[in-house]
């Protein structure tokens, strides 16, 4: 299959490179240059291009590669998405023959409209829907499609690898911890993440496992988590209150 490489753009995003002896696809290229360094110093041809969703830091260097590959541009359908050749809905498996790996496309509408995540190979590419730690705002779409978007994900096996689109693990583990000082995996996994980024080292990719023991995003029926979100105006238990309450604390945390 494929191995993946991280190539840091802006700030604190992450654009994934998936290559197969001299091919190479690439996850929401926010940015060509970084991307374009990567390709001729490592020898590698873009194929294909995998586009989450319409956001800038996203695609924003999809037309300038087009000017150097005449890459295939998988994105979603219901967003406008720079040189788009394969519209998406979710729910297809897409082959991408060059790294001998197919990919099955999956619905996370939530932080937009119409935004895919890409499974294949154990990994997960979710853009700015799951993060280590966390989840993305929701833009677009409502509390419940974002729950429901994040339970999809959850469901794919434990082993998972969640290559997402940004490095907000820190900050997102200093909220999780305020909704849930209880959870001793999450307290190490905190202090682990601390010492990791001190030392400017990356901690996507997380797995699955970490996630569900640690995520409160995905922790929406744990009493504490509930708890929490009875301190943050939420009456009910019911797991989208749940989550629509905590989304709604880290807005402003
Ligand atoms: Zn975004
Ligand atoms: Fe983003």
């Amino acid at each position: 299959m494929f191995d993946v490489m991280r190539i840091p753009a802006f700030k604190d995003n992450y654009i994934w490179l998936l290559r197969k002896g001299a091919s190479a696809v690439v996850v929401d290229p926010g940015d060509a240059d970084p991307v374009l360094e990567v390709l001729d110093s490592e020898k590698l041809v873009l194929d294909s291009i995998l586009i989450t969703h319409h956001h800038k830091d996203h695609q924003g260097g999809v037309a300038r590669l087009l000017e150097f590959f005449p890459a295939h541009v998988f994105g979603p359908a219901q967003e406008s998405i720079t040189g788009r050749t394969h519209a998406l809905q979710g729910g297809e498996r897409i082959s991408l023959s060059s790294l001998g790996a197919t990919m099955q496309v999956i619905a996370v509408p939530g932080h937009t409209l119409g935004h895919l995540a890409y499974f294949g190979n154990g990994c997960l590419f979710c853009g700015d829907t799951l993060f280590a730690g966390g989840c993305g705002r929701i833009f677009e779409g409502s509390p419940a499609q974002m729950h429901d978007s994040l339970m999809r994900l959850a469901a794919l096996p434990d082993d998972t690898l969640i290559y997402c689109a940004h490095e907000y693990t820190e900050a997102n583990l200093r909220f999780a911890l305020a909704v849930e000082s209880g959870n001793r995996s999450l307290a190490s996994r905190a202090n682990e993440v601390a010492v990791v980024r001190a030392k400017g080292i990356a901690t996507v990719p997380s797995s699955l496992a970490v996630e569900k023991a640690t995520n409160p995003f995905l922790r929406c029926q744990v009493p504490e988590v509930r708890m929490a979100a009875r301190g943050r105006g939420s009456s009910s238990d019911d797991d989208v209150a749940v989550f629509a309450a905590i989304r709604e604390w880290k807005n402003t945390f």
